[in-house]
């Protein structure tokens, strides 16, 4: 695994103790601990001006909950001194959902600024003011950003030259091609009735390819037409051949 340049997510957050959390396990806290990427997961509330450190108010306008307030986050950020180069995120589930794609761009840069967001939100001031580009997980409602941060860090963090095991496996996954990966076996042979598909054990690289092309193209028109509009519109690769 290479030490240069460590990729770093900068995590601004009212619950710092959740950080590492599953980050600091397995492929994303091994190289974690060998500094190939590096976490700074920062109290929101220590940018609070008052007594009694408050971060939130009621919404204007009325309604349930209340909003992050824009001078405190905003503050938070300023202090986290984020050179221009890092991207500034804030999860959110109005932001554009996050794509394979996406990440790709997030893990070869320098590593994000990642706001998250509590209670009903965050201040649309801050958004605009600290030009926050706003991700979202999916079209569904978590109750902080934290988890959402951590599969996005973890989506780039596998990413990161000597991360994997294998150079190939980004390149062979799901997405990769704007196509679903292919079935996956391994033995037992037999699996209570089941067997391996027999070309998985042929020896025979070429119609293992192809049988796995073929897999890949059938799933993914069943699953995500989505995906396959966009696999049939791209220009034709070659890599998950
Ligand atoms: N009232 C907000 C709405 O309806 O859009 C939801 C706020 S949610 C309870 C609190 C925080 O969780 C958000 O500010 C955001 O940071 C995070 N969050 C919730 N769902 C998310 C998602 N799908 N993707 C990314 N972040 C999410």
């Amino acid at each position: 695994m290479t030490v240069s340049s460590p990729w770093r997510a900068t995590v601004l957050t009212l619950f710092p103790e959740m950080f590492p959390g599953p980050l600091g396990v397995s492929l994303a806290g091994r190289a974690l601990g060998l500094g190939v990427w590096s976490l700074e997961a920062r109290d929101i509330r220590d940018s609070a001006t008052d007594r009694h450190r408050s971060v939130d108010d009621t919404p204007a306008g009325g309604g349930p909950g209340m909003v992050l307030r824009a001078d405190v986050l905003a503050a938070a950020i300023d202090t986290a001194q984020i050179t221009p180069d890092r991207p500034r995120l804030l999860m959110s589930p109005r932001g554009r959902t996050l794509t394979q794609s996406r990440i790709r761009e997030l893990a070869a840069g320098p590593g994000p600024l990642i706001v998250c967001g509590r209670f009903e939100g965050v201040d649309q001031r801050v958004i605009e003011a600290r030009a926050l580009e706003e991700v979202s997980i999916g079209d569904y409602v978590l109750s902080g950003g934290e988890i959402a941060a951590m599969a996005l860090i973890d989506a780039c963090v596998r990413l990161l030259p000597g991360v994997m095991g294998s150079a190939e496996s980004a390149s062979e996954e799901s997405f990769s091609d704007s196509l679903l990966e292919y079935p996956q076996y391994t033995r037992p042979q037999t699996f209570e009735g089941r067997q391996i598909p027999e070309i998985l054990t042929s020896g025979d690289h070429a119609k293992v390819a192809a049988w796995r092309r073929a897999e890949a193209e059938a799933l993914t028109r069943l699953r995500r037409p989505d995906l396959w509009a966009a696999h049939e519109k791209a220009p034709k690769s070659t890599t998950k051949e």
